[in-house]
């Protein structure tokens, strides 16, 4: 199918040529002719399915013509500065001959500049929800002509504690408006939103709701929570990966882990709220080009960051919320390339991670590493470690065999049963030199022997997506 067919104006292709784009994505060829009626929209959209472009380009159809800056007619609620920055930076590829003027608006910086700007006129704002109730209650930004409201990542705003933000900016606006809502996950939450400000909406739902991104290969390793700093560092290393985005519950974490990369000779840099926004641009920069290898990250930091063809995301700790799991592996496998995703899994995060294969009802195979068994054992709840002598499940009948020079290989699996046959020969074990720099891979905590094993994955199925679901070298069960 082409864009041609979707009702947009000339000036609109003419842009989405120019970004390369030669069909729509299924978000895309459901929304687009939907808002172009003026139909209220409620569509679950995971990131990375082109979802922006879903909502900016007929929204910039409708608006075009009549441009004059006098008043806001839409208004884009989004959860994140870095996600208002690339909502803008779409809007300005797309409306490129449109003539539109459009403004974003977040904390954490000065707030007169902004003042500034919509006192000279704004078609389009895009904001989040804490600096635009700032704006209102100084009247530096007028809501009452308002024509079509979108919130963006709806179920991140409300996560961040923004339902109350958000009720009192709608009240503000006019009755008769066109809202559309894009979330990842429809939550109880997030349908009771809608049926407040939503009218009739029309609901666009490309994948099942709490789907994980098709082409996203995930994997799940079991490993002490106190390996897996060195486990990181080696796998980083070892298969030579050249941007990786890495997942920490904590700011501090974030930190703490950048800095152990770094001494393992990795280039990496941590990204999370209580970074300046110039430091966050910076790091992100230095990512997007290169110059950074390993960019850490929390999930408010990481939300909306839009990175073309992120190939690796590790979930360094297990995110408390499930559907966090959901928006991180969101990262990669972007606009239908493929992606990676690994977790690493301590036993304390093992109830965790069960409501996450519940949520995305994908199976995720389970790897054990050779010279990272886990010693821990395994809680069904989340944060909770069983006593030792507990009942450990799935342990026990794995036979991965090694050949490596420490383990020997008797494998664990992490998740119960074992048909497995999924069978990996390993062909790059301890490959010496392609650590691209990293010194990690001599230095973390197990050997690194010449592991050829054979091996199998607990959930008994292999990553489906092809070059992405590579074997390990030292892999044991
Ligand atoms: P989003 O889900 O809006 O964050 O978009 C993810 C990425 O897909 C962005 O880099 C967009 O530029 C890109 N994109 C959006 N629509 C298309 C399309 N129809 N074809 C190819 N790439 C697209």
């Amino acid at each position: 199918m082409s864009f041609d067919t979707l009702g947009l104006s000339a000036d609109l292709l003419r842009a989405v040529g120019e970004q390369g784009y030669t069909e729509p994505t299924p978000i895309q060829i459901r929304s687009i002719p939907v808002v172009l009626e003026g139909r209220d929209v409620m569509a679950s959209a995971q990131t990375g399915t082109g979802k922006t472009a879903a909502f900016t380009l007929p929204l910039l159809h409708k608006l075009a013509g009549e441009g004059s800056g006098k008043r806001v007619r839409a208004l884009i609620l989004v959860p994140t500065r870095e996600l208002a920055a690339q909502v803008q930076a779409n809007l300005d590829a797309y409306g490129r001959y449109v003539g539109l003027r459009s403004a974003v608006i977040f904390g954490g910086v000065n707030i007169n500049p902004q003042i500034t700007k919509l006192a000279r006129g704004v078609d389009i704002l895009i904001a989040t929800p804490g600096r635009l109730m700032d704006h209102m209650q100084r009247r530096t930004v007028d809501l009452s002509k308002l024509e079509v409201l979108i919130l963006d990542e709806a179920d991140r705003m409300l996560d961040m504690g923004f339902l109350p933000a958000i009720e009192r900016i709608v009240k503000a606006l006019p009755i008769a408006r066109q809202t559309l809502l894009f979330s990842a996950t429809f939550s109880q939450e997030i349908t009771a939103l809608a049926q407040r400000f939503l009218r009739d909406p029309v609901r666009v739902e490309t994948a099942a709701p709490n789907s994980t991104v098709e082409l996203i290969a995930q994997k799940a390793i079991q490993v002490d929570q106190a390996k897996k700093q060195k486990l990181l560092s080696w796998m980083i290393g070892n298969e030579d990966w050249k941007q990786v985005l890495v997942f920490t519950r904590t700011k501090h974490g974030a930190n703490k882990l950048a800095r152990q990369l770094e001494a393992d000779g990795l280039t990496a840099a941590a990204i999370h709220g209580n970074k300046s926004q110039g430091a966050r641009t910076k790091a992100l920069n230095e990512f997007k080009n290169h110059k950074v290898r390993v960019l850490v990250a929390t999930d408010i930091a990481a939300r909306g960051l839009d990175i073309d063809q992120l190939p690796h995301v590790v979930n360094f700790e297990i995110p408390n919320v499930p559907e966090d799991y959901v928006h991180r592996i969101g990262r990669t496998g972007r606009a239908g390339r493929e992606g990676l995703a690994i977790s690493l899994v301590c036993g304390a995060e093992h109830g965790l991670f069960s409501d996450i294969r519940k949520l995305v009802k994908a199976p995720i195979p389970t790897e054990v590493i050779e010279g990272y068994e886990p010693t821990e054992p395994l809680s069904r709840t989340a944060g909770k470690v069983q006593a030792r002598g507990g009942s450990r499940q799935g342990q026990g009948s794995g036979r991965g065999q090694s050949q490596g020079r420490s383990s020997g290989g008797q494998g664990r699996s992490g998740q119960g049963s074992r048909q497995g046959s999924g069978r990996s020969d390993a062909p790059r074990a301890g490959s010496s030199g392609r650590s691209g720099g990293s010194r990690s891979g001599n230095r973390s905590g197990g050997s690194h022997g010449n592991s050829s094993g054979n091996s199998r994955s607990s959930e008994g199925q292999r990553s489906s997506s092809s070059g992405s679901s590579r074997s390990w070298g030292r892999k044991v069960a």
